[in-house]
């Protein structure tokens, strides 16, 4: 297993940059595979009523998604190689032997990552959208009123590099294994897939519950999208419910595409 195998000695950052730019695409074209060919052809007609937005992207939209975020993956190497050559540095807090921390803080280190993930996207998010950083950092992203899977990772340079940037910020300030990084970069492309794909896949008693008070929906991610307003959230909720960000009409959006 690569979190059990990952070499003592980390390879020249050539290598190690081509290594994260691939990895990071093959997951890209896999996951947004999969949600692409489910939801956009095998299962579009029965899905239908599930589609937030009732028209599907054209395909020069998903072109242009997937030209960006091939581009993307190219500075997520970057940024990622030139984090493990601080690691060469002994800058950063990365280790390779499981037993130093032991299996415990291998999986809390995850969650932990994924709550500091979460409020990291939450206020880069809103920074991006100030009206002076907009155009450089967001509007790329924003290209997409109605996006689809091939919008995971469809982001300006700039923005790639403050996306990319959570690498460098947990491996500065825990002490986190590859193996564990690799498994939450697994689950952020589940997330920002399932986010852009389109479709709201919750029932629709969450909304009355607390989870739905906490967890995030895709639904509220493509009213982002199509409204420029409100929600900034990626993983959870609360960050968006604290500061009072979240679109007016949220919750009735989710109601109505959930009653269909
Ligand atoms: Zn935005
Ligand atoms: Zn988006």
């Amino acid at each position: 297993m690569f979190a059990l195998s990952f070499p003592k000695e980390i390879p020249s950052f050539g290598k190690t940059m081509t290594f994260i730019a691939l990895n990071d695409l093959s997951h890209y074209l896999l996951f947004a595979g999969i949600a692409w060919l489910l939801g956009y052809v095998l299962f579009r007609g029965w899905w239908h009523n599930r589609k937030i937005i009732q028209e599907m992207p054209s395909g020069a939209d998903m072109r242009r998604e997937a030209m960006w975020s091939a581009l993307t993956v190219v500075i997520y190497g970057l940024v990622g190689g030139s984090t493990l050559a601080l690691k060469k540095l002994g800058w950063t807090q990365i280790y390779t032997k499981v037993d130093d921390y032991g299996w415990g803080w291998f999986w809390g280190s995850i969650v932990v990552v994924i709550f500091v993930h979460d409020a990291y996207f939450y206020w880069t998010h809103r920074l991006i959208h100030h009206p002076k950083l907009f155009r450089f950092f967001h509007g790329v992203h924003h290209e997409s009123h109605n996006p689809s899977p091939w919008a995971a990772y469809c982001f300006s340079p700039g923005e790639a590099v403050i996306q990319a940037g959570i690498f460098p910020l947990v491996a500065l300030t825990m002490p986190i294994h590859p193996g564990a990084f690799g498994l939450f970069m697994l689950w952020q492309i589940t997330f920002n897939v399932a986010g852009h794909t389109g479709y709201e896949f919750h029932a629709k008693w969450l909304m009355d519950s607390w989870l739905g008070k906490f967890l995030n929906t895709p639904t509220n991610h493509i009213q982002h999208h199509d409204s420029f307003k409100g929600n900034y959230g990626l993983y959870f909720n609360y960050w968006d419910r604290w500061m009072g960000t979240n679109h007016p009409d949220y919750e009735k959006r989710f109601r109505e595409v959930t009653s269909r």
